[in-house]
């Protein structure tokens, strides 16, 4: 593993010295050596279960970007975290790892997640507004969220019917995310999947394949009024009044379910997840 990222790690100063003096003298070495360099697979992480080495720069990882993702927590602006923000207190080696997890395709891990792409700067985004939920009979507040505006538009119109017609309504636990933030996210319930790249992937995306991170299909997770959401036991989610109301109405205001159960995108049954695709036919 070291010799691989170390090989990533030094790969555009090969490439740059290919043009210099010593390319003149020797050029058949450090052609092959290019060859070498440009051909190897970008997924050389063992996604079944990471190596020791693996893991322990994953902590390292963990450990160094910790200070600056609290802070913006706290500041509300985590989920708009930058590529810049994350990789600046790394070193070149943390570095290259993380561009491991970037050249990740879900593809390659049997699950059929589409690949939307990484977003290089937040959308036009609205910001939520302060909610807050009860949390073990405590009302306690929500993380910021922002979403695109026709998004935020469209979810306030269903929740203006939903309290009309039930009388309750869903809170946005989570709306956009940066492509960063998803990786960092990945990154930290990577341990909790046991090592293993393709088992989180069933129940986080990869960076450039989560729809909270693609505005024209942009997700929203829902969370009730008593703190339900279903992350432990989706089925507790299920079972809400709010949640059947969505399956009967959610499409008249232009949301789909993501992953019901047994979808075919290899993701965990995710009733909390719904993404926008916008107005539909007239009725
Ligand atoms: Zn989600």
């Amino acid at each position: 593993m070291g010799v691989q990222l170390h090989r990533t790690t030094t790969e555009p100063q090969a490439v740059a010295g290919s043009a210099g003096p010593h390319s003149a003298r020797r050029p058949l070495p450090l052609a092959a050596a290019v060859w070498l360099l440009l051909s190897c697979p970008a997924w050389a992480l063992n996604v079944q279960r990471l190596e020791p080495a693996e893991v322990e720069t994953l902590q390292s990882i963990l450990k160094a970007v910790e200070p600056s993702i609290t802070a913006k927590k706290h500041d509300g602006t985590a989920n708009l975290l930058t590529w810049q923000a994350l990789y600046e207190p790394l070193t070149p080696e943390q570095r290259a790892f993380l561009d491991e997890f970037r050249a990740l395709r879900a593809a390659t891990l049997g699950a059929t997640s589409h690949y939307f792409g990484e977003t290089a700067t937040a959308p036009d985004l609205v910001p939520v507004g302060s909610e807050q939920v009860l949390k073990n009979g405590v009302f306690t507040p929500l993380d910021p969220q922002a979403l695109p505006r026709p998004v935020f538009e469209a979810y306030q119109k269903m929740m203006a019917a939903m309290q009309a017609e039930l009388g309750k309504r869903l809170y946005v636990e989570s709306g956009y995310r940066s492509s960063a933030y998803q990786l960092y996210l990945f990154l930290f319930y990577l341990p909790k999947h046991d090592h293993s790249i393709t088992e989180t992937n069933r129940f986080v995306a990869l960076p450039g394949h989560s729809e909270h991170g693609y505005p024209p299909r942009q997700a929203i997770d829902f969370i009730n009024a008593d703190g339900i959401n279903g992350e432990e036991h989706p089925e507790e989610f299920e079972a809400l009044p709010e949640y059947r109301w969505l399956q009967e109405r959610a499409k008249d205001f232009g949301f789909v379910i993501s992953y019901p159960r047994d979808n075919p995108y290899h993701t965990a049954f995710e009733p909390w997840h719904w993404h926008y695709e916008g107005p539909g036919p007239p009725s």
